[in-house]
Formats: structure tokens, sequence, C-alpha cells
């Protein structure tokens, strides 16, 4: 355990090495429970530093063999060795070499950070801070250095080797069973990059031909037996390969470029610099095995650890604040990827549902930061929807601010600038300001201050004027740490819609063009005149959701049935059904908590019905339409005093409503949509599958025998998992026979399978009936379930705990003790993990009063444990924190 946590690490308190490392030579020798690594480090003063200081190195549980400087040994005088850092508090003032011979238990090491066993194969993660779980070393991200791996094993346990960079030398050890593999990566890398890897396993593999005409060898490796399951995600690596070339101009510059799956993983996977590491659930997948969300997962994270190549690699980030430099941005270039590849307002639609779902949530409660924060205590706490999705979203604003080809311009100079370097948030930055000769200064503010922006637009027609004006005022609430706030840069597209649903030309009073329909916000509140608009149009606003914002317009129920129909932006189509819905929900949920009864709304049940006739519409399109807001937007449109018995009443009353006002054109759609050829996971067939099963979810909400039957024959006749999970899924929200007969049944059909196991336990502890939680204490006790496993852990407490939102709720707080018992269980194995699932009660505050009181009870119960981890602690503390 670390004990200098105490104390938050600080931006502002930010100083660069004053020793820098050359190169690593790592000499690893695998053992199950001593593995013994020798590091040889080339130290160097900082010239940028000066005056000589001593050499701290971090470790984090080490056991320390032997340490010498320039080959003679260290006399015990000189230095200090603990489990976490070693000290030589005079060393010479000039290059010098440092060989440290430590001892680690990959066995032992549950955390699954630093070097462990996933399952039989050895395997490392050292993002953030593993790197010093294996060795004594400079472990923060501006030292980078050249690494040179060699491994060595049993050849009867790990036939296979790798590490980062090309490949130098391999053989067996004379007289031994053993064997070695040694690579060369020659490109600086700080030492979260490292990876290495020791197993038995099988590949796929391909080449690749770069732009420039160089070959290199693709390969994704996985347990043997299931290579064939490894055919999608080589495809996939191809595709973003190319992709990167023609859109950024970035080439891959290593011989090999390697992925690794794993079963046991703490995230989604890893960009290690020639070898990329993953959960196997981003990895493996067959049609009979894999929903087609989970293709898409996995197109779009092959591509985004292929894509971290040159944005955090290459050019990395000079300390954990610049998190987002890394990933923010990579996540808006996984984004524009599956844009390209897939629908791009399908794709626009999914990514804003995830981002108001996960980051809008986290920024208006006690967890919100800036994206890039100032202060942590446990930076594995800060790898979040606002430093991944808001932080994109960032990126995504630079580029509608500056236009493509200035956005283009910002990115080529980044890579001109500061290829090879640690880097800044600033220097991002300013490279777009740069190129484009324009000031980000205020745009910076995105980076520091958190929350989301509340935009009011009041909208007004002077008919003899023939002026169109817009008020728009912007206003951030304080969140932790941040009572007052400064106006933000906002690019707000939009748009002036006629009655033939044509866009008005945009003429301004003032005669300052509105470049791309972008209207840029830069005070508290402006105004924006428009002439030549003779009738009043209907604005159609934030088009594409241009900024992460939330808008409040004065737009009439009238206004939005026609956005919904007319407008020419598909992303405010959509919004404008969502917005229908949203108000009708929200003022359900408070006629319910009254005692009151809900209202109905035929024009919305109306323009749904006009989106699912248009057979122009793309289905994917069509199903999102007809998919009604989930229960966390609910819960965060009302923002206070939140019940979620009500507002799964009204969510259901809803989607009850839809499937029986439409329920001849959802049968009719259910069958249009089927595909009675072969399973292909692309958006087109996707979308189809998407639209067909959202028709038989609505239908079975409406209520009767038939939609049921309907589900389980399809459950029975399914010949691809999408089809089969879906009807389960609708099943499973249904206390009918045919639900417990398809579980069983799922679970005998796929019992060997740990992945597809995974879907059986969320399927569980997603049904919203009280008996659910008995059900997922009973699943802790079964079989298939371990608690070693993140995936099982978060298949069965995270989907209970995040998705399940009435019986995680319970007005008894059972839900919330349960979770606080496994979390205070789980802590000493994994904190990871742990943290994660803490994260589930973010919202705590927005609570009506008896659950808040329950569930302010459990956290105050963890906060007194004794011996958290410091990744709880941190996050315990932060929720309970006043202001
Ligand atoms: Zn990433």
């Amino acid at each position: 355990m670390r004990t200098d946590q105490d104390q938050p690490v600080r931006l502002a308190d930010y100083q660069p090495p004053s020793w820098l490392v050359e190169t690593v030579d790592l000499d690893v020798s695998l053992h199950a429970t001593a593995t013994c690594v020798r590091a040889t480090l080339k130290l160097k003063p900082n010239p940028k530093t000066g005056a000589p200081a001593p050499v701290t190195l971090d470790g984090d549980g080490l056991t320390l063999k032997s340490v010498k400087l320039d080959g003679a040994e260290l006399s015990p005088e000189s230095f200090t060795a603990t489990p976490d850092r070693l000290s030589i508090p005079q060393p010479p003032n000039r290059p010098f070499v440092l060989e440290i011979e430590t001892l680690v238990d990959p066995t032992a090491n549950t955390q699954l950070s630093g070097l462990y066993r996933a399952g039989a194969t050895y395997c490392t993660q050292c993002e953030a801070e593993g790197f010093r779980r294996i060795t004594y070393f400079p472990d923060r991200p501006d030292v980078m250095a050249v690494y040179t791996t060699r491994v060595e094993a049993e050849k009867a346990e790990a036939p296979v080797l790798l590490a980062n960079g090309n490949l130098v030398a391999a053989g067996d050890i004379a007289g031994t069973t053993r064997h070695f593999a040694q690579w060369h990566d020659p490109f600086p890398k700080p030492s979260y990059l490292f990876a290495l890897v020791g197993g038995d396993l099988g590949f796929v593999e391909d080449t690749f031909t770069t732009m420039s005409g160089r070959k290199v060898v693709l390969r994704v490796y996985v347990e043997p037996g299931k290579e064939s399951r490894a055919d999608f995600a080589l495809e996939a690596l191809k595709r973003a390969m190319r992709w990167d070339e023609q859109v950024f101009g970035r080439e891959y510059d290593l011989d090999i470029f390697m992925i690794v799956a794993v079963s046991a993983f703490n995230m989604g996977a890893m960009e290690n610099k020639g070898l990329n590491v993953f959960n196997d659930k981003y990895v493996l997948a067959t049609p009979e095995t894999a929903t087609d969300a989970d293709y898409a997962s996995i197109d779009a994270i092959i591509a985004h650890e292929y894509f971290h190549n040159w944005t955090g690699n290459r050019i990395t980030c000079r300390d954990w604040f610049q998190l987002c430099l890394k990933e923010g941005l990579t996540v808006f270039r996984d984004q524009e990827y599956t844009a390209d590849h897939r629908s791009r307002p399908v794709k626009r639609i999914s990514d804003v549902r995830v981002l108001r779902l996960h980051q809008f949530v986290e920024d208006a409660g006690p967890l919100a930061h800036p994206v890039r924060p100032e202060a942590y205590r446990e930076i594995n706490n800060f790898y979040t929807a606002t430093v991944y999705e808001k932080g994109a979203e960032i990126v995504r604003m630079l580029k509608t601010l500056l236009g493509p080809d200035g956005f283009r311009k910002g990115m080529d100079l980044y890579f001109e600038r500061h290829d090879g370097e640690a880097a800044t948030v600033e220097q991002f930055v300013q490279c777009f300001a740069d190129a484009a000769k324009t000031d980000l200064g205020q745009f910076m503010r995105w980076y520091r201050q958190a929350g989301t922006p509340e935009v009011a637009v009041t909208v007004s027609h002077d008919a003899k004027a023939k002026t169109c004006t817009l008020e728009i005022a912007q206003t951030l609430r304080p969140t932790p740490g941040q009572p007052s706030k400064e106006p933000m840069v906002i690019p707000l597209a939009i748009g002036l819609i006629g009655a033939d649903g044509r866009d008005l030309p945009l003429a301004p009073t003032d005669g300052k063009p509105v470049e791309r329909g972008v209207l840029v916000l830069t005070n508290s509140s402006e105004r924006f005149v428009f002439s030549n608009v003779t009738a009043r149009p209907v604005p159609s606003l934030n088009r594409s959701f241009s900024a992460p914002i939330n808008l409040n317009a004065n737009l009439t129920a009238d206004d939005l049935r026609f956005l919904a129909a007319r407008d020419s932006d598909p992303f405010n189509r959509w919004q404008a059904l969502q917005t229908l819905a949203s108000k009708l929900l929200t003022d359900n949920v408070r006629a319910v908590r009254a005692g009151g009864a809900m209202r109905e709304d035929p024009g919305l049940i109306a323009a749904l019905g006009s989106v699912l006739a248009d057979t122009n519409l793309e289905p994917a399109f069509v199903a999102q339409a007809l998919t009604v807001p989930a229960e966390a937007d609910i819960a965060r449109e009302l923002g206070q005093d939140v019940d979620p018995d009500a507002i799964f009443a009204a969510r259901a009353a809803l989607r009850a409503a839809i499937g029986d006002a439409l329920g001849p054109a959802l049968r009719d759609t259910y069958r249009r949509m089927t595909d009675e050829g072969p399973y292909s996971p692309d958006a087109a067939s996707a979308g189809r599958r998407s639209l067909k099963n959202v028709c038989l979810d609505l239908l079975a909400a409406a209520g009767g025998a038939a939609a049921i039957a309907l589900a389980a024959r399809q459950y029975q006749a399914a010949s691809n998992m999408t089809d089969r999970m879906a009807a389960i899924s609708t099943l499973s929200l249904h206390a009918v026979r045919e639900r417990q007969a398809a579980i069983d049944d799922f679970y005998r059909r796929y019992e060997s399978d740990p992945l597809v196991i995974d879907k059986w336990f969320v399927l569980q502890a997603a049904i919203p009936e009280t008996r659910t939680l008995d059900r997922v204490r009973e699943l802790t006790r079964h079989p298939a379930f371990s608690f070693d496993n993140p995936n099982r852990i978060r298949a069965l407490i995270g989907a209970f705990a995040q998705s399940n939102q009435t019986q995680f709720n319970r007005s008894d707080g059972a839900g919330y003790v349960f979770l606080a018992d496994t979390l205070l269980a789980l802590d000493a194995k994994n904190p990871q993990v742990a943290s994660r699932l803490m994260t589930a009660f973010k919202s705590w505050r927005a609570l009506e009063a008896g659950r808040r009181a329950k569930a302010q009870a459990e956290l105050a119960r963890v906060r007194a444990a004794p011996s958290l981890s410091t990744d709880v602690r941190d996050i315990v503390e932060r929720s309970l924190a006043e202001g």
C-alpha cells in the first residue's frame, strides 16, 4: 500500500525530472511466483534542471535483490530502499549506469497492475503507475527512454514471448528447458507504455503495406483454439491503419504490430508501443457469440488503441494532468473513424447519448472535475467520462471553430512540432492557434472549468422589420472547488428553417458572416439579429451537438414536431423527439410524486409514427428515434428529488403507449427488417437488426401474449447473438414464464464461454424487480462467477449498480448496503475495480430524501472502514465532500 498519497499531487507543483533515462535494458526471467527482473538504466542529469540532485526511483511492493552503480555493488550506506522507493542521496554528478535486480510475484498480483498472470498468460499493465511494480524507476511520463527487453521462460509454459518493438534475437537456453526472446523498441517512450507477454498463445496474421511502401507484420494473439474469433479484429486493425494514413497522414513505424487478448484485465485495452494488450471482450467475436454492439466496440477500440501510436505514444503526456491530451484526442479520432465507416448521424447520436448518460451526470455531481484536473490523490480515478468523452468534445469544437482545413493544419503542426516529446494541453492548443493565426486563450477554459454550460435561447420574430432575433445567455454552475466561473467559447451551429423545410440564408444585421452556420458565443449573454426573415422561422439550434451544453430554447411542441419531421440536420430531428419525450417524462414523474395522474402526448406518438413510416430514413436512425430517454437521462433532467420508481413508471407508461398506438406499424417494420440471409456485422445490417429489435421491445412493452410469444420464438430461432440477446433482453423485462426458460436455456447453451456468460450475468442483474438483489447475491456464489476476474465483476455487480436504477436504488437501501459490502470485500484484492464500482453513488445527492439518507449512511460506512485503498478512499471522500 502506498503511504505518500495522503497529500494530493498538484499540477501547479510540476517540476521537470532531475535525472533522465537514456536507455533501459530489461532482463526478465519469468516464474509464476518469483520472477527476476534485472534492469540496467543509463541515467544522466537533466541539463535543464541545473543543480545536482538525489536519484529517487519509484517502487510499489518491490523486493530489492541488488543494486550496482557503474558495475560496482552499492554500499549499504549510500542508498536507501523500501518496497516503495529506492534513493541514492549523493549520486555522481555525471551520467552513470544503475543495475537493479528485483523479485516480483505475478501470481500474487491480484490488482492486475504491473506484471501479473491472466489465466496462464503472463502480461503487464503499466498505465498509469504499474511499471514501478516491476522495477524501481522514475515512473512518470516525461521520462522517455529507449527500451531493450529480454524475456525468458520455460518453453512448455510460455512458448510465446513478446515485448515492445522489433524482435532482435530468440532461441533456446542451452542445457535448460527454457528459451528467450529479445525485443528492441527504437522509439523513446515513457514507462507506462512498456509491455511484455509470455504464454501459450495462438495467433492470426496478416501484413499491411504502409503509404510509404513499408511492409508491416500484423498479429493478433489469443488463447489457442480461439484464432478464428480474431479475424474481425485483424480486419479492423487494417482499416484503422489505412484510415489514419488517409485522414491524418499518420503512418505506422515499427516492423510488427501485435495485439494480445487476455482474459483478466482492469480496463478495455492498452496501447503499449507495438504490443497492445486487450481485454479479450474487445477482440474475440463470432456471429454466434458477439452482438452487433460487440462488433462495433471491437472495431472502435482496436482503432482507438492503434491511433494512440501517434496521439499518446509518439507524442505523450508531460504529466498525468494532461491525460486528456492523449485520451480526449484519441477518442475524437476513433469517433471520426467510426463515423467514416458507419453512419455519421447515428454515430453522433449514440456518442451524445453516452456523453449525457455518463459525463453530464458526472459533471452534475460530487465527482465533477475539469477535463484537465488540477490535483489528484489517485490518478487511476481520473480515467473518467470527463477526461475521455468531454475531452473528445473539446477537440471536436476546435474542428468546428477552425473548419476542417484549419483543424488539419493544426494537427499537422502538432505532429511536426512535438513528435518524440511529452507535451501539455497548452502546447496542443497553441498549434491550432498558430496554424489558424487566432487566439484560443478563452477556449482553454474548456480544459479548466468543470460543469456543463447551460445555454438559454430566446427566439423572436419581428414581422414588420423582417428580422429574427436570438437572445442567448450562458451560465455555468459551481462545481467542487470552483465556486465561480467565466463565460466559455461556445460554437453553436444553427439554422433558421422556413415553412417549406428549407434553411433560410443567414444574413446577420451586423454584417459579420456566420461561417459554416456556426455562431460563436464568448460572453455571458449575446444577441444575434438576422434580416430578410419574412415569416417566423423555426430555429434549429446546436446542430450535430456542436457544443457539449444543456440547451433550453423557447420552442413550442409544434416547433419540435416540425424539427423532428423537417430539419436537414438528422441529429436535431432525433433531438426534437428526445426533447418532447423528456418533457413528458419529467412532467409525469412529478405528477406521480405528487400523487396525480400522468398525461399523454398524442403529438409525440404521431411524430414517432411518422419517423417509423418514413422508409427513406436509415433503420439505425429510426431505432434511435424510437428509443425513449434512459432512466438516468430522466434523473439528470430532474436534477433533484429523484425517485427511481416514479421514473421507471413514467418511462414504462410511455413505452407502452408507443407500443400500443403504433402496434401495426411496429409489427410491419419488424417483418420488413427481418433478414433471412447469413449474418454480417456491417453497419447497414446491424441497423436493420437494431430497428427490428426496438420494434419487438416496444410491442412487448405494450403487453399482450403475442409479443412475448414472438420474443420467445425469436430467442429460439435466432441465428446470431444479436437477435438472441435482444429477444432475451425483452423477455427479461417481463415477469413471464418464458423468461426463466430462456435464462436457463441460455446458460446451458453457453456455459463453456465466459464472455457469453457475462451477458447472462448482466441480463439477470438488470431485471427491474424486487427479487433481483437476492438473485445477484446468489449469483456471486455461482461457479461461473469469480471476484478474480474484472469482466465477471462488471457483468454482475457493475450492471446491477450502474444500470438497474430501481433495484440498486431500492427505497429500503438494501442495494446500497450490498454494493458497499461488495466493494469493501473487493478493495484489498483489486482497488481499481472496487473504486470503479463505488462511482455508482455519483448521483446520490440528487436522490429524494429517504434514499439520499440511506446512500449517505453507506458512503459514511465505507469511509470509516479500516485500511481502505487510496483508490476507494479518494472516491468516497470526494463523494461525501460538501460543496
Ligand atoms: Zn485511450
